[in-house]
């Protein structure tokens, strides 16, 4: 340590003391969101055998990563198995994922198939690759799933994947339909749980920082990013950039679906509705407006004061 003293060593010390606070309320904050919504949705069960989808993205890795330090501290026995599916895309770093598994101390598999290959030969140039792609894909993580004797199957999308792909459905599919958090498998064989549900996409990124997790790029395979999905995420980015904390009440609104105040019949038998003759103090004023808290707009150098 030199023993000549600068100006700028005390302010460095103090900024590696809060950037030490920093990353431990984020490490508290990643194990009991993601310790949260394993207990809502009821996730993970006693003996359960999971295949952590690894992917080589922050998100698996943060995944992983926060599976582990749940595992060494759940009351109950279950195991993960890490498993990555090599697709054989161009340049992809196939040591990468085998030498960072290897000091988890995770039981892991590395799955090589060349879809790639496939895609290519039965896509024509220029149209999208990624729905054939993914279902090889998925076909293939079944398959896995099952001779490694797994009945879980953990991914690693998160809040913001969520918001994204409810915001699609509605925008372009007509539906009121999200991203589940917990799932039965198309086949009917696996449950697949999502424990990442509750953790913002901007944590995992400073997680991944922080942990250094040698990132392999999704790009790769060449294919163009989903044009859609890309607006919606730098829509919803930018909702949070002008209204703080808007993601997270519309996160929170997934939650709390209230089907007789939607228009689907198939959830509220509207066409039988009768009249009960008792006053309900909760019940709906119909003719009252609703009153929300105001929201006020963050804008850069302009203190809003409320009267
Ligand atoms: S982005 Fe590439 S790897 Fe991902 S689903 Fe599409 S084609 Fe497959």
């Amino acid at each position: 340590m030199s023993a000549v003293w600068t100006e700028n060593e005390p302010v460095s010390q103090a900024k590696e003391v809060k950037i030490e606070r920093e990353t431990h309320k984020l490490e508290k904050r990643l194990c009991r969101q993601v310790g949260q919504a394993i207990v809502d949705y009821n996730m993970i069960e006693e003996g359960d055998r999971i295949m952590v989808c690894m992917s080589g993205g922050k998100d698996s890795y943060g995944m992983l990563d926060i599976l582990i330090k749940m595992k060494q501290r759940a009351p109950i026995n279950f195991e993960l198995v890490a498993v990555n599916l090599d697709q054989k895309q161009p340049g992809f770093p196939e040591h990468i994922l085998p030498e960072y598994l290897a000091t988890t101390g995770v039981p892991f598999h590395i799955e090589t198939q060349d879809t790639y290959s496939i895609v290519k030969r039965n896509i024509p140039e220029g149209k999208t690759m990624c729905s054939l792609c993914s279902r090889l894909r998925r076909g293939i993580l079944y398959k896995v799933a099952r001779e490694l004797k797994c009945n879980k199957l953990a991914l690693g999308h998160h809040r913001d994947d969520m918001l994204q792909t409810f915001f699609l459905n509605m925008f372009f599919g007509g539906k009121l339909k999200g991203m589940p958090p917990k799932l039965t498998s198309d086949n009917g064989e696996f449950i697949v749980i999502r424990p990442m549900a509750y953790v913002a996409e901007k944590d995992l990124i400073r997680w991944a920082e922080h942990r250094q997790f040698p990132i392999i790029p999704c790009s790769l395979c060449g294919s163009q990013e989903n044009l859609q999905r890309v607006q919606a995420g730098t829509m919803l980015r930018e909702w949070e950039k002008q209204y703080p904390g808007r993601a997270e009440t519309m996160f929170t609104a997934l939650q709390n679906v209230v089907p007789s105040h939607l228009m689907d019949s198939k959830l509220h038998d509207f066409k039988n509705l009768k009249t009960t003759g008792i006053p309900d103090e909760n019940g709906d004023k119909a003719f009252d407006e609703e009153e929300f808290p105001t929201a006020v707009p963050s804008l850069p150098g302009l203190q809003v004061i409320q009267v």
